[in-house]
């Protein structure tokens, strides 16, 4: 997919609405539109990266970037103490549906182990 026809490349350019709850030079986070826990972010980087197949050395800091963002994001949301989940789909066998590298962030209640 291009970032032309990408999804969440148009939700970064604001050619589609989202509920944005943080965002900075290199990532926008935005709420799942359909969430599996009451607190339910996705981290999109801005710049199109497909996939966890893309870490390589020049992208070191964007997917570092990923998980501080993401400790910040609980930290907003209140669920830091009681904790949460941070998850990264990749791939079809990954259950990855949107070819955007996104990181979830779940929390507000006990998440089972493992996922199906
Ligand atoms: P994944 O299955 O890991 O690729 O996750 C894709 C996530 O994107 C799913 O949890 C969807 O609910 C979510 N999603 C898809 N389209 C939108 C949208 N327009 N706004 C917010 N979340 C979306």
């Amino acid at each position: 997919m291009t970032p032309d026809s990408c999804i969440f490349c148009k939700i970064v350019a604001g050619e589609i609405p989202a509920s944005v709850v943080y965002q900075d030079e290199l990532v926008l986070a935005i709420r799942d539109l359909n969430p599996a826990a009451s607190t339910h972010v996705l981290i999109l980087p801005k710049q199109h990266v497909e996939s966890v197949n893309d870490a390589a050395p020049e992208n070191e800091t964007l997917f570092g970037h990923l998980f501080s963002v993401a400790r910040k994001i609980a930290e907003q949301e209140g669920v830091s103490t009681d904790g949460y989940r941070v998850v990264v789909n990749t791939g079809k066998n990954g259950g990855q549906s949107v070819p955007h590298l996104h990181m979830h962030v779940l929390g507000g209640r006990a998440l089972t182990w493992p996922p199906g």
